[in-house]
């Protein structure tokens, strides 16, 4: 079995799961966390398969979550405030998903150091 066809995100983007979609482009889907960590948490995907930041190759992938991520802050009235965007990778970073994600966290004032 290929990765995209276990993987929850990779589900999600294909409607198997449902999600609440907030953000869709050609290449980047976001939609609300099923845990949310803050009054507003979305997970911003590329609709491409790529398991984690380390196998991440094209910039171009990255960039995109990110301008994604500063769109939607802007759209929902967080960008002068602020807001937080993590990318967990692997064990010790957190990753639950296997799938690059980007989070989006705002509405609350965070911490730093992060836990
Ligand atoms: P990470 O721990 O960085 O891999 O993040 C994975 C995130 O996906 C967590 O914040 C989970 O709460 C979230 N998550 C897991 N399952 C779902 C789902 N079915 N719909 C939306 N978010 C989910
Ligand atoms: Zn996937």
């Amino acid at each position: 079995m290929s990765a995209t066809n276990s993987c929850l995100f990779c589900r999600i983007l294909r409607g198997e799961i449902p999600a609440q979609i907030v953000y869709e482009t050609p290449h980047v889907v976001a939609f609300r966390d099923i845990a949310p960590q803050a009054p507003y948490h979305v997970v911003i995907i590329p609709r491409e398969h790529v398991a984690t930041l380390n196998d991440t190759r094209d910039p171009g992938l990255v960039g995109r979550l990110a301008i994604a991520a500063a769109e939607l802050a802007e759209r929902e009235g967080f960008a002068a405030a602020g807001y937080r965007t993590v990318i967990n990778t692997n064990a010790d970073g957190g990753q639950t998903v296997f799938h690059l994600h980007a989070h989006l966290l705002a509405g609350r004032k965070m911490s730093w150091p992060p836990g």
